[in-house]
């Protein structure tokens, strides 16, 4: 299909970015990779008067390490992420999600700020994002201000971001001594979407016990969002197969699943399960107390 026609403009700036949003409220949309909102445009469910492309403003690509956490430009593709040393040392279960990203072209063309953004229901960043505790920079017209990752997805394809932002970083702590960190996810056999996506990361005490633990899920339900009732479950148990499988119990039944032609309501309550099982089982493991 091809899209209903639009007008390409390409600012330097951030600044210049949200000047133009400002400018035309309801007839700009911002793109980066393209990977998402082209489609929509071809499929016509999108048709912007103006297309604004950010993809070349400089310094937005960059990943960090600063004051104990690693800072990911909004433009760093799911490529450099995947590939990135410093990422793969101080974070790796977010690499091992970049990696499973679609494919090879999605990965090279395709930004963490844009999937952000987009808020795909079966998106795979928002599980580790929610489970590490990220918080999102973005820019608008008044300035700077920091989104905690819990508050960033309000619905399907639904953020709290307001349509005149940019996020210009996401900013991850990396995670402390005794913590383990996991991302499993069932994908959809053609797309590599989640049908069911689960990320956890747990720290566990000298003895062994845990000490916190956060999930979360994204592919399930209209939003990604956390197991906050599994994870109150874990903390101050041992990590043993019986504590996992409550946890993936409390995990299936919290949620609301939605069910499509890919994947029954039913059959993603039990993925969840099964895969917050799995999740847990290795960040456990990588936990190593
Ligand atoms: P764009 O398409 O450029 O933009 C998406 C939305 O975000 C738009 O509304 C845009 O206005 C907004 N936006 C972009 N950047 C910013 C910013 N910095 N600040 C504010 N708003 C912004 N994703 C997965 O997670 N897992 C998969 O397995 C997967 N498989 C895919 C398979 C295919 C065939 C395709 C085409 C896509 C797939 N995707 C998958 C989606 C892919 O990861 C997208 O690249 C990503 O979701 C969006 O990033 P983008 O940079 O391409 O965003």
């Amino acid at each position: 299909m091809i899209p209903s026609s639009f007008e390409y403009v390409a600012p330097k700036s951030v600044a210049e970015a949200t000047s133009f949003l400002v400018a035309h409220p309801d007839d700009a949309k911002l793109v980066a990779g393209g990977h998402s909102l082209i489609p929509l445009m071809k499929l016509r469910l999108a048709g912007p008067k103006y297309l604004v492309d950010i993809s070349r403003v400089p310094g937005l690509s960059e990943i960090r390490e600063a004051n104990g956490a690693l800072e990911i430009g909004a433009l760093a593709t799911h490529h450099q992420i995947e590939a990135s040393a410093l990422v793969r040392e101080r974070l790796p279960v977010l690499a091992e999600t970049a990696a499973l990203i679609g494919d090879v072209q999605v990965r090279n063309r395709g930004t963490i700020g844009g999937s952000l953004a987009h808020a795909d229901p079966a998106a795979d960043y928002p599980a580790p994002i929610l489970a590490l505790d990220a918080e999102i920079s973005v820019t608008g017209p008044n300035g700077q201000r920091t989104i905690k990752a819990t508050d960033l997805f309000v619905d399907l394809l639904t953020t709290s971001l307001k349509s005149n932002e940019v996020i210009t970083q996401v900013r991850v702590p990396i995670p402390g001594a005794g913590t383990g960190a996991s991302y499993q996810k069932f994908p959809h056999p053609a797309s590599r979407y989640a049908i069911v996506g689960v990320a956890a990361v747990v720290r566990l005490n000298s003895d062994g016990i845990c000490a916190s633990a956060r999930i979360g899920i994204t592919g399930a339900g209209s939003k990604a969002e956390r197991a906050t009732a599994a994870e109150q479950g874990l903390v101050g148990s041992k990590l043993d197969d019986a504590a996992l499988q409550k946890a993936g119990a409390a995990a299936a039944e919290a949620v609301d699943p939605v069910g499509d032609i890919h994947a029954s309501a039913e059959y993603r309550r039990h993925l969840v399960r099964e895969f917050t099982l799995r999740a847990l089982r290795e960040a456990a493991s990588r936990a190593g107390r």
